[in-house]
C-alpha cells in the first residue's frame, strides 16, 4: 500500500524510510550485507571518515512507469562509479553486482515509497561508503561500511522548470590532477562556503571554471552543464576535473540517437558562452534544469531561451529522457533495469 504522503508537494529533502542496506568490510572481505530498519550509523570517535573525510556516494532513482512497473535507471554505471571513487579514494572497492543486487533489494523493501506514475516525484537512492576504523595518523581505514538509503523526493529546483540563473564563483572546485571526476564528500565539504554565497547573492548555483586557467566552463557544484548552439548541436564540457555525470553521458546519447542531432563533448571557453541559445544543469537530482542567465562578475549572459521556459532543445531532451526513465519509449539496451 502506498504510502500516505502528499507526492505533489515533495521538495528534495531526507525523509526516512522503512530499510536501508548495510555491508561491511574486515580482514580483507566484505560481509554478505543486510537490510535493517535502523537508521542510525555508529562508529569509532577517530573513524577514517569523522578525522579524513575517507568517503565517497551515489546517487539514482527508481521510477514508476507509465505501466505501473519498479525501475531503476543505469545503475551499474553507478556501481562502476563508485568503484573508481572507491580506488582513487584508497577504500575498498564494493563489488558492482553487489552494489546493484542491493540497489535492487533496498527498492524492493521500500516499495510503497516509490511515488506514483505522474506525481512528479521519484524515490531517490544515497549509496555510500566510508571508512569505519579508528585512524589518527594519516592513512586509510581498513574497514569499511558499506549503506544504501531511499528517500523519496520531489524537484531540485524549487520552482519546478523555471531556468535558473548560475553565477561565476571566485572559489575553485577542483584542482587538475584532483579529486573533480570522482564522487567523493571532500568535493562537497569545500563547496557548501560557496554556494551559501551564491544563494545569499540570489544566485541559484555556482557556474565553476577550470581552476588552472580560469578561461574554460566546467560544472556547477552537483551537476553537469550542457549548452545548445544557434545549429542545434548539443555541446559539453570536456574536461579531467569534471564529474562524468551519469544524465550527461545518457542525454549526449539521446541528442544524437533519439533527436538526430549534433552532440559534442569539448573544451568551453567562458567567452563562447554568448554564442549558445541555450542551456541547462544535468544530473539525477536536476534531471535536466534550464539556466535563463550567467552571471560572471561585470558581464551578464541571458540565454535567448529566457526567463520563462525551457529552450526547445532542452525540452527535447528532457522529454525523451524521462520518457525512457518512465517507460513512455523505448530504451537503448541495458538503461532500463526492472525491479518490479
Ligand atoms: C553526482 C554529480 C553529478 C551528476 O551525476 P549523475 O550521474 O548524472 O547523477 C554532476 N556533478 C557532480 C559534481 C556530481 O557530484
Amino acid at each position: 500500500m502506498a504510502k500516505d504522503i502528499d507526492w505533489g508537494s515533495l521538495g528534495f529533502s531526507y525523509m526516512q524510510t522503512d530499510y536501508r542496506y548495510v555491508s561491511n568490510y574486515k580482514d580483507g572481505k566484505w560481509d554478505d550485507g543486510v537490510l535493517t530498519e535502523d537508521s542510525n550509523v555508529v562508529i569509532n570517535e577517530s573513524a577514517g571518515v569523522l578525522q579524513y573525510a575517507q568517503t565517497c556516494f551515489e546517487g539514482l532513482k527508481a521510477y514508476r512507469t507509465i505501466d505501473n512497473k519498479v525501475v531503476c535507471f543505469r545503475p551499474d554505471m553507478n556501481a562502476k562509479r563508485m568503484a573508481d571513487s572507491a580506488k582513487r579514494l584508497e577504500m575498498a572497492v564494493f563489488p558492482e553486482d553487489r552494489f546493484v543486487d542491493a540497489v535492487v533489494k533496498v527498492v524492493k523493501a521500500n516499495l510503497d515509497y516509490v511515488p506514483p506514475y505522474g506525481s512528479g516525484a521519484t524515490l531517490y537512492l544515497r549509496p555510500y561508503m566510508f571508512g569505519s576504523n579508528a585512524v589518527i595518523g594519516v592513512k586509510p581505514a581498513t574497514e569499511f561500511q558499506f549503506r544504501i538509503f531511499a528517500t523519496p523526493v520531489g524537484p531540485y529546483f524549487k520552482g519546478g522548470v523555471k531556468p535558473i540563473t548560475l553565477r561565476v564563483p571566485d572559489f575553485d572546485r577542483a584542482a587538475p590532477r584532483g579529486t573533480g571526476h570522482v564522487k567523493a564528500g571532500l568535493n562537497y565539504a569545500m563547496s557548501l562556503h560557496a554556494i551559501v554565497d551564491a544563494h545569499n547573492q540570489g544566485y541559484s548555483e555556482n557556474m565553476y571554471l577550470d581552476s588552472a586557467t580560469r578561461t574554460k566552463v566546467e560544472e556547477t557544484g552537483g551537476a553537469n552543464i550542457i549548452f545548445v548552439t544557434k545549429d542545434n548541436t548539443v555541446v559539453t564540457p570536456k574536461s579531467s576535473t569534471i564529474l562524468p555525470s551519469i544524465t550527461r553521458r545518457s542525454l549526449m546519447y539521446v541528442a544524437e540517437k533519439y533527436l538526430g542531432l549534433k552532440a559534442e563533448e569539448r573544451e568551453v571557453y567562458i567567452d563562447e558562452i554568448k554564442d549558445f541559445k541555450e542551456c541547462a544543469l544535468c544530473g539525477t537530482a536536476a534531471v535536466l534544469s534550464p539556466v535563463g542567465k550567467i552571471v560572471d562578475h561585470d558581464k551578464t549572459y541571458c540565454l535567448p531561451s529566457g526567463m520563462e521556459k525551457s529552450g526547445e532543445i532542452t525540452q527535447k531532451l528532457y522529454d525523451t529522457l524521462t520518457g525512457i526513465q518512465m517507460g513512455r519509449l523505448d530504451a537503448p539496451e541495458g538503461w532500463i533495469k526492472v525491479i518490479a
